[in-house]
């Protein structure tokens, strides 16, 4: 008799829940959570301003988190947390400030990445992200000066072409 020890294979049909869709419904259910439950902050008042030290931190819900990581912006709206009325000094609650690692972790921040690639003849050739052309004025044919700071650094500066 034939003993059934193989392992159950899953059918191929089955949809798979990859780990990213997983993170998207957890956002998704915060989001909709967030605007359900109230924040635990929700009845502050006058808390203690650590930018300023007046008493005038108070609950608010339409705090802005933005911030431009690799070539892109990121904006998130109608976040909860403290405002104070002084200095507007903000600080986020923790649902926001999960909902902003959500989306923000594993980015790297400020900075255009491209690949080098090689054009032949012992040079190196470098393709500029289109991103880079809506912030700055690059022509093609201009001149650029390359200045090493460091073996892992260096700037790139146009020269004024006329
Ligand atoms: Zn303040």
């Amino acid at each position: 008799m034939k003993t059934r020890k193989e392992k159950t294979e899953i059918p191929e049909n089955i949809p798979v829940i990859t780990p990213e869709m997983m993170d998207k419904t957890a956002i998704e259910i915060a989001k909709r959570r967030g605007r359900k439950k109230e924040s635990p902050l929700k009845k502050v008042t006058d808390l203690q301003c650590p930018s300023c030290d007046n008493n005038s931190m108070d609950y608010v819900d339409d705090l802005t988190f933005d911030v431009t990581l690799a070539g892109e912006r990121v904006v998130i709206s109608n976040l909860t947390g403290l405002k104070c009325t002084k200095c507007s000094e903000e600080m986020f609650d923790a649902s926001s400030t999960k909902l902003i690692e959500k989306y923000t972790t594993g980015r790297p921040t400020g900075g255009y990445e491209c690949n080098i690639s090689t054009v032949g003849g012992g040079k190196i050739g470098l393709y500029f992200p289109k991103d880079l052309f809506r912030v700055m004025k690059i022509k093609k044919s201009d001149k650029v000066v390359l200045t090493p700071v460091s073996n892992r650094k260096m700037v790139i500066e146009l020269l004024n072409s006329s």
